[in-house]
């Protein structure tokens, strides 16, 4: 079987005309289904989500090793194999991206987000099963940095929604907390046996922590505490974000914040810590 044929089943139609206007996350777009394929798409809104395979028709098939975007390192160092990365240019140049189903309407189906640029040829489609395809204990090794902590925070928001379901104030507390100690304190890269302890009393903060630290009570690296506060316990070290913003505030609200209305932080080592008012920060929910 030297070679394979591959009809396309529709087209791309994305306001970006150009892969280097193409933000890292996409943009909304539409999939435009030939007349041919239209019956394919019977009961497709019986999914909420869809993976969409595309022919990068633009992209370079003679290349191997890659250095990707947001790697520094421009030698040898920083060369990956391009079936370690997600780089357009590989052997058969097929991209893959998971996208919401905002809209089917005939034979175009709006998403809420996709990396294609306009004209890509679609060659298939199918919808994402949270059962088989969401595998939350997967291990990703950071490849590279984000180009900006803005950017790093758009990402984080994207990875907090698809596991909570709902944009509000939690969930965007979360991400910058998040992002704050990724930028400012662990350069992109969660120390090993990282834990995490949280206020009970705000549960949407709960959730997305607990996604985005990829964190859990029965590992024995997440906890709830009576304090208004988040607190990151790695060895003796302790961060502590004291919350700042009421529950109260939506989403829009707490991303517009500056930084200290949103959480005060410091951090210390618990062995000198003399003066913390919890001696036992750590307390988790299975002791
Ligand atoms: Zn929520």
């Amino acid at each position: 079987m030297s070679e394979i044929t591959v009809n396309p089943i529709g087209v791309v139609r994305s306001s970006v005309k150009q892969r280097s206007d193409m933000p890292t996350l996409g943009v909304p777009a539409l999939i435009e289904v030939f007349d041919a394929y239209t019956a394919g798409l019977r009961h497709l809104e019986k999914h909420s989500h869809l993976w969409v395979l595309a022919w990068l028709h633009e992209a370079g098939r003679d290349k191997l090793l890659v250095t990707p975007r947001g790697v520094r390192d421009q030698g040898e160092a920083g060369l990956h194999g391009v079936f370690a990365v997600r780089s357009p240019t590989r052997p058969n140049p097929i991209g893959l991206s998971a996208v919401r189903i905002v809209a089917i309407e005939g034979n175009r189906i709006r998403v809420d987000r996709l990396d294609f640029v306009d004209g890509t040829p679609v060659i298939d489609m199918k919808p994402y099963f949270r059962r088989f395809d969401a595998i939350a204990a997967v291990r990703n090794e950071p490849i590279g940095r984000p180009a900006s902590r803005d950017a790093a925070l758009a990402a984080l928001l994207i990875e907090a929604e698809n596991f909570h379901g709902e944009r509000c104030g939690g969930l965007a507390l979360a991400a910058r907390i998040v992002e704050h100690a990724r930028s400012v304190l662990f350069d992109y890269r969660d120390p090993p046996g990282l834990k995490v302890i949280a206020p009970q009393a705000r549960g949407c903060l709960i959730d997305t922590l607990m996604a985005l630290f990829n964190v859990g009570f029965g590992r024995g690296t997440f906890g709830l505490h009576d304090r208004d506060a988040v607190i990151l316990a790695h060895g003796l070290r302790r961060y502590v974000y004291t919350l700042v913003i009421p529950p109260s505030r939506s989403f829009e609200d707490v991303l517009a914040a500056a930084e200290s209305s949103v959480f005060q932080f410091h951090s210390f080592d618990e062995s000198h810590s003399g003066g913390e008012r919890d001696p036992r920060p750590l307390r988790s929910a299975h002791e």
